[in-house]
Protein backbone atom coordinates (compact mmCIF):
# COMPACT_ATOMS: atom_id res chain seq x y z
CA UNK A 1 0.00 0.00 0.00
CA UNK A 2 1.17 3.79 -0.79
CA UNK A 3 2.04 5.47 2.24
CA UNK A 4 0.15 8.82 3.56
CA UNK A 5 2.00 11.87 3.63
CA UNK A 6 1.20 14.81 6.03
CA UNK A 7 3.33 17.43 5.33
CA UNK A 8 3.49 20.15 8.09
CA UNK A 9 3.53 23.59 7.65
CA UNK A 10 4.41 26.33 10.27
CA UNK A 11 2.94 30.24 9.68
CA UNK A 12 3.36 33.17 11.24
CA UNK A 13 2.55 36.26 9.64
CA UNK A 14 2.78 34.77 6.23
CA UNK A 15 0.07 36.32 4.03
CA UNK A 16 1.92 37.61 1.35
CA UNK A 17 4.41 34.64 1.08
CA UNK A 18 1.41 31.36 1.37
CA UNK A 19 -0.71 31.78 -1.57
CA UNK A 20 2.11 31.55 -3.86
CA UNK A 21 3.69 28.66 -1.96
CA UNK A 22 0.54 26.84 -1.49
CA UNK A 23 0.39 26.31 -4.91
CA UNK A 24 3.78 24.59 -5.19
CA UNK A 25 2.98 22.48 -2.24
CA UNK A 26 0.00 20.98 -4.04
CA UNK A 27 1.89 20.74 -7.07
CA UNK A 28 3.91 18.87 -4.98
CA UNK A 29 1.85 16.42 -3.68
CA UNK A 30 -0.34 15.97 -6.79
CA UNK A 31 2.83 14.74 -8.79
CA UNK A 32 3.90 12.55 -6.02
CA UNK A 33 0.76 11.02 -6.35
CA UNK A 34 0.71 11.09 -9.49
CA UNK A 35 3.99 9.10 -9.69
CA UNK A 36 2.52 6.67 -7.00
CA UNK A 37 4.75 7.28 -4.26
CA UNK A 38 2.44 8.22 -2.09
CA UNK A 39 -1.57 7.32 -1.06
CA UNK A 40 -4.20 9.38 -2.55
CA UNK A 41 -4.85 10.32 0.82
CA UNK A 42 -1.93 12.72 1.06
CA UNK A 43 -2.68 15.60 2.98
CA UNK A 44 -1.19 19.44 3.28
CA UNK A 45 -1.33 20.30 7.13
CA UNK A 46 -0.49 24.44 7.59
CA UNK A 47 -0.36 25.21 11.45
CA UNK A 48 -1.17 28.94 12.22
CA UNK A 49 1.15 30.01 14.87
CA UNK A 50 -1.20 32.49 16.94
CA UNK A 51 -0.48 35.20 13.26
CA UNK A 52 -1.97 38.69 13.54
CA UNK A 53 -2.35 39.22 9.60
CA UNK A 54 -4.66 36.93 7.02
CA UNK A 55 -2.72 33.85 7.59
CA UNK A 56 -5.21 31.79 9.00
CA UNK A 57 -8.13 33.32 6.72
CA UNK A 58 -5.88 32.56 3.64
CA UNK A 59 -5.82 28.96 5.26
CA UNK A 60 -9.61 28.25 5.53
CA UNK A 61 -9.89 29.17 2.18
CA UNK A 62 -7.12 27.29 0.87
CA UNK A 63 -8.92 24.05 3.11
CA UNK A 64 -12.58 25.34 1.59
CA UNK A 65 -11.25 25.20 -2.01
CA UNK A 66 -8.93 21.99 -1.87
CA UNK A 67 -9.78 18.98 0.31
CA UNK A 68 -6.34 18.02 0.05
CA UNK A 69 -5.36 21.03 2.32
CA UNK A 70 -6.29 21.16 6.10
CA UNK A 71 -5.31 23.49 8.96
CA UNK A 72 -4.82 24.13 12.81
CA UNK A 73 -3.99 27.31 14.67
CA UNK A 74 -2.36 27.41 17.89
CA UNK A 75 -4.26 29.21 20.40
CA UNK A 76 -1.56 31.56 20.27
CA UNK A 77 2.11 32.53 19.20
CA UNK A 78 4.08 29.85 20.59
CA UNK A 79 7.73 29.74 17.95
CA UNK A 80 8.09 27.65 14.96
CA UNK A 81 9.26 24.73 17.33
CA UNK A 82 6.11 24.15 19.05
CA UNK A 83 3.90 24.89 15.95
CA UNK A 84 5.88 22.03 14.05
CA UNK A 85 5.80 20.02 17.18
CA UNK A 86 1.49 20.58 17.33
CA UNK A 87 1.59 19.62 13.39
CA UNK A 88 3.33 16.61 13.99
CA UNK A 89 1.46 15.43 16.99
CA UNK A 90 -1.64 16.20 15.03
CA UNK A 91 -0.60 14.37 12.07
CA UNK A 92 0.91 10.95 13.55
CA UNK A 93 -2.15 8.91 13.95
CA UNK A 94 -3.02 10.04 10.61
CA UNK A 95 -0.58 9.12 8.48
CA UNK A 96 2.20 7.14 7.74
CA UNK A 97 5.07 9.87 7.00
CA UNK A 98 5.24 13.58 7.71
CA UNK A 99 7.58 16.11 5.75
CA UNK A 100 7.89 19.36 7.86
CA UNK A 101 9.04 22.26 6.01
CA UNK A 102 8.53 26.07 5.96
CA UNK A 103 6.63 27.84 4.36
CA UNK A 104 8.30 30.61 3.02
CA UNK A 105 9.47 28.64 -0.27
CA UNK A 106 13.13 28.58 0.79
CA UNK A 107 13.93 25.18 1.35
CA UNK A 108 14.01 23.27 -2.05
CA UNK A 109 10.40 21.59 -2.39
CA UNK A 110 11.91 19.14 -4.68
CA UNK A 111 14.21 17.36 -2.30
CA UNK A 112 10.50 15.54 -0.66
CA UNK A 113 10.86 13.52 -4.09
CA UNK A 114 14.33 11.91 -2.74
CA UNK A 115 12.99 12.11 0.76
CA UNK A 116 10.15 9.57 -0.18
CA UNK A 117 12.38 7.59 -1.75
CA UNK A 118 14.53 6.75 0.70
CA UNK A 119 11.49 6.27 3.22
CA UNK A 120 10.66 3.82 0.70
CA UNK A 121 13.98 2.45 0.84
CA UNK A 122 13.98 1.89 4.46
CA UNK A 123 14.51 5.27 6.48
CA UNK A 124 12.38 6.36 9.30
CA UNK A 125 14.18 9.42 9.00
CA UNK A 126 15.32 11.74 6.34
CA UNK A 127 17.06 15.13 7.20
CA UNK A 128 17.32 17.94 4.52
CA UNK A 129 20.59 19.09 4.97
CA UNK A 130 21.88 22.65 3.23
CA UNK A 131 24.15 21.78 0.54
CA UNK A 132 25.23 25.62 -0.18
CA UNK A 133 23.97 28.88 1.76
CA UNK A 134 24.92 31.48 -1.02
CA UNK A 135 21.55 33.17 -1.46
CA UNK A 136 21.48 33.77 2.52
CA UNK A 137 23.42 37.40 3.49
CA UNK A 138 26.97 36.75 5.15
CA UNK A 139 25.97 37.36 8.31
CA UNK A 140 23.02 35.12 8.11
CA UNK A 141 25.80 32.74 7.17
CA UNK A 142 28.09 33.45 9.77
CA UNK A 143 25.69 33.44 12.64
CA UNK A 144 24.11 30.22 10.74
CA UNK A 145 27.05 28.00 11.07
CA UNK A 146 28.28 29.82 14.01
CA UNK A 147 25.13 27.90 15.61
CA UNK A 148 25.87 24.27 14.32
CA UNK A 149 29.14 25.04 15.68
CA UNK A 150 28.62 25.93 18.97
CA UNK A 151 26.25 23.44 19.01
CA UNK A 152 28.39 20.63 18.60
CA UNK A 153 31.33 21.82 21.12
CA UNK A 154 28.52 22.00 23.65
CA UNK A 155 27.41 18.59 23.79
CA UNK A 156 23.91 19.07 21.81
CA UNK A 157 24.36 16.69 18.32
CA UNK A 158 22.51 18.17 15.88
CA UNK A 159 22.77 17.58 12.00
CA UNK A 160 24.98 20.18 10.57
CA UNK A 161 23.40 22.39 8.39
CA UNK A 162 19.93 20.59 8.66
CA UNK A 163 16.81 23.13 10.13
CA UNK A 164 13.78 21.74 10.02
CA UNK A 165 12.62 20.03 6.95
CA UNK A 166 12.93 16.49 7.38
CA UNK A 167 10.77 13.54 6.76
CA UNK A 168 9.52 11.35 10.04
CA UNK A 169 7.57 8.52 9.76
CA UNK A 170 4.74 7.50 11.93
CA UNK A 171 6.58 4.58 14.30
CA UNK A 172 9.22 7.35 14.88
CA UNK A 173 6.36 10.52 15.29
CA UNK A 174 4.87 7.49 18.50
CA UNK A 175 8.33 7.60 19.87
CA UNK A 176 9.00 11.44 19.58
CA UNK A 177 5.30 11.78 21.35
CA UNK A 178 7.16 9.94 24.74
CA UNK A 179 9.42 13.08 25.21
CA UNK A 180 7.26 15.07 27.07
CA UNK A 181 9.84 17.86 27.95
CA UNK A 182 8.78 21.42 27.32
CA UNK A 183 11.68 22.72 26.41
CA UNK A 184 11.63 21.58 22.52
CA UNK A 185 14.78 21.79 20.01
CA UNK A 186 13.32 19.08 17.30
CA UNK A 187 16.17 19.06 15.65
CA UNK A 188 18.73 17.79 18.53
CA UNK A 189 15.22 15.56 20.00
CA UNK A 190 15.15 13.38 16.49
CA UNK A 191 18.46 11.74 16.22
CA UNK A 192 17.93 10.66 20.18
CA UNK A 193 14.75 8.71 18.86
CA UNK A 194 16.74 7.09 17.03
CA UNK A 195 15.89 4.59 13.78
CA UNK A 196 17.55 4.38 10.29
CA UNK A 197 17.87 7.77 8.59
CA UNK A 198 19.79 9.20 5.96
CA UNK A 199 20.38 13.01 5.05
CA UNK A 200 19.02 14.77 1.51
CA UNK A 201 21.00 17.89 0.14
CA UNK A 202 19.20 20.63 -1.19
CA UNK A 203 19.79 24.24 -1.81
CA UNK A 204 18.28 26.96 0.31
CA UNK A 205 16.48 30.04 -1.97
CA UNK A 206 15.72 33.20 -0.98
CA UNK A 207 12.42 33.53 0.59
CA UNK A 208 9.48 34.28 -2.42
CA UNK A 209 7.72 37.31 -0.27
CA UNK A 210 7.45 38.68 2.90
CA UNK A 211 10.44 38.90 5.85
CA UNK A 212 12.36 36.47 8.06
CA UNK A 213 10.91 36.12 11.92
CA UNK A 214 14.49 34.58 13.24
CA UNK A 215 16.78 37.44 13.79
CA UNK A 216 20.15 36.76 15.92
CA UNK A 217 18.42 37.37 18.90
CA UNK A 218 16.23 34.43 18.29
CA UNK A 219 18.75 32.27 17.17
CA UNK A 220 20.63 32.66 19.84
CA UNK A 221 17.57 32.12 22.31
CA UNK A 222 17.31 28.95 20.07
CA UNK A 223 20.56 27.87 20.50
CA UNK A 224 20.65 28.62 24.71
CA UNK A 225 17.61 26.75 24.71
CA UNK A 226 19.52 23.68 22.41
CA UNK A 227 22.29 23.47 24.33
CA UNK A 228 20.47 23.40 27.83
CA UNK A 229 17.85 20.83 26.89
CA UNK A 230 20.12 18.80 25.62
CA UNK A 231 23.45 18.72 27.38
CA UNK A 232 24.85 19.25 30.83
CA UNK A 233 28.09 20.13 29.43
CA UNK A 234 28.08 23.67 30.45
CA UNK A 235 27.63 22.49 33.97
CA UNK A 236 31.13 20.56 33.71
CA UNK A 237 32.86 22.91 31.77
CA UNK A 238 31.97 25.15 35.13
CA UNK A 239 34.03 22.43 37.22
CA UNK A 240 37.16 22.35 34.48
CA UNK A 241 36.89 26.19 34.60
CA UNK A 242 37.01 26.13 38.52
CA UNK A 243 39.51 23.51 38.62
CA UNK A 244 42.02 25.60 36.41
CA UNK A 245 41.34 28.91 38.34
CA UNK A 246 42.22 27.06 41.67
CA UNK A 247 44.86 26.01 40.32
CA UNK A 248 46.05 29.50 39.19
CA UNK A 249 44.94 30.76 42.58
CA UNK A 250 47.37 28.35 44.23
CA UNK A 251 50.70 29.42 42.15
CA UNK A 252 49.58 33.39 43.01
CA UNK A 253 48.93 32.36 46.72
CA UNK A 254 53.07 30.41 46.81
CA UNK A 255 54.03 33.35 44.74
CA UNK A 256 52.68 35.85 47.25
CA UNK A 257 54.33 34.22 50.21
CA UNK A 258 57.71 33.82 48.45
CA UNK A 259 57.43 37.57 48.24
CA UNK A 260 56.01 38.40 51.10
CA UNK A 261 59.27 36.22 52.96
CA UNK A 262 61.44 37.92 50.84
CA UNK A 263 60.39 41.38 51.82
CA UNK A 264 59.05 42.57 48.17
CA UNK A 265 55.52 43.28 49.41
CA UNK A 266 54.37 46.67 48.63
CA UNK A 267 50.47 47.87 49.23
CA UNK A 268 48.51 45.32 47.32
CA UNK A 269 45.44 46.99 46.73
CA UNK A 270 45.14 46.92 43.08
CA UNK A 271 45.95 43.21 43.18
CA UNK A 272 43.55 42.61 45.54
CA UNK A 273 40.70 44.63 43.70
CA UNK A 274 41.69 42.49 41.01
CA UNK A 275 41.42 39.12 42.60
CA UNK A 276 37.94 40.14 44.07
CA UNK A 277 36.93 41.23 40.79
CA UNK A 278 38.13 38.20 38.31
CA UNK A 279 36.73 36.14 41.08
CA UNK A 280 33.11 37.43 41.64
CA UNK A 281 32.55 37.61 37.52
CA UNK A 282 33.25 33.73 37.62
CA UNK A 283 30.85 33.21 39.94
CA UNK A 284 28.23 35.14 38.42
CA UNK A 285 29.02 33.88 35.47
CA UNK A 286 28.62 29.97 37.39
CA UNK A 287 25.85 30.72 39.31
CA UNK A 288 23.82 32.11 35.97
CA UNK A 289 24.89 28.88 34.27
CA UNK A 290 23.24 27.19 36.78
CA UNK A 291 20.59 29.64 37.20
CA UNK A 292 19.95 28.74 33.71
CA UNK A 293 19.66 24.87 34.23
CA UNK A 294 17.36 25.14 37.42
CA UNK A 295 14.68 27.87 35.54
CA UNK A 296 14.61 24.76 33.06
CA UNK A 297 13.82 22.40 35.87
CA UNK A 298 11.21 24.61 36.90
CA UNK A 299 9.49 24.99 33.31
CA UNK A 300 9.52 21.05 33.03
CA UNK A 301 8.01 20.23 36.63
CA UNK A 302 5.14 22.68 36.08
CA UNK A 303 4.33 20.37 33.00
CA UNK A 304 2.48 23.37 30.68
CA UNK A 305 0.85 22.13 27.21
CA UNK A 306 3.57 22.57 24.43
CA UNK A 307 0.20 23.49 22.37
CA UNK A 308 -3.15 24.59 22.42
CA UNK A 309 -4.92 23.99 19.14
CA UNK A 310 -8.21 26.76 19.29
CA UNK A 311 -9.07 26.20 15.78
CA UNK A 312 -9.51 23.26 12.86
CA UNK A 313 -10.00 23.31 9.27
CA UNK A 314 -10.37 21.13 6.47
CA UNK A 315 -12.29 18.24 4.92
CA UNK A 316 -11.20 15.66 6.82
CA UNK A 317 -12.27 17.40 10.16
CA UNK A 318 -16.10 18.13 8.65
CA UNK A 319 -15.85 14.40 8.12
CA UNK A 320 -15.49 13.24 11.98
CA UNK A 321 -17.69 15.84 13.77
N1 LIG B 1 7.43 30.58 12.19
C1 LIG B 1 6.46 30.18 13.12
N2 LIG B 1 6.40 30.84 14.33
C2 LIG B 1 7.26 31.85 14.66
C3 LIG B 1 8.27 32.22 13.72
C4 LIG B 1 8.33 31.56 12.50
O1 LIG B 1 5.68 29.27 12.87
O2 LIG B 1 7.15 32.40 15.76
C5 LIG B 1 7.49 29.88 10.87
C6 LIG B 1 7.50 30.78 9.66
O3 LIG B 1 6.19 31.07 9.22
C7 LIG B 1 8.27 29.95 8.64
C8 LIG B 1 9.25 29.17 9.50
O4 LIG B 1 8.74 29.21 10.82
O5 LIG B 1 7.44 29.03 7.95
C9 LIG B 1 10.65 29.73 9.45
O6 LIG B 1 10.66 31.10 9.80
P1 LIG B 1 11.49 32.20 9.00
O7 LIG B 1 11.41 31.94 7.54
O8 LIG B 1 11.00 33.51 9.45
O9 LIG B 1 12.95 31.93 9.54
P2 LIG B 1 14.33 31.84 8.69
O10 LIG B 1 14.06 30.98 7.50
O11 LIG B 1 14.66 33.23 8.31
O12 LIG B 1 15.31 31.24 9.65
MG1 LIG C 1 12.68 31.29 6.15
Amino acid sequence: MLPKLIMIIPCYNEQDVLPITSKLFLDKLTQLTDEKKISEESRIMFVNDGSRDNTWDIIKNLAETDSRFMGISQSRNRGHQNAVLAGLMEAKDNCDITISIDCDGQDDINAMDKMVEEYLGGCEVVYGVRSKRDTDTFFKRFTAESFYKLMNAMGAEVVFNHADYRLISNRVLRELAEYKEVNIFLRGMVPLVGFKSTSVPYERHERLAGKSHYPLSKMLALALDGITSLSIKPIKLIMSFGMVIAVISFIGIIWAIVSALLGLTVAGWASTVCIICFVSGIQLISTGVIGEYIGKIYLEVKARPRYIISERTGEDYNDKS
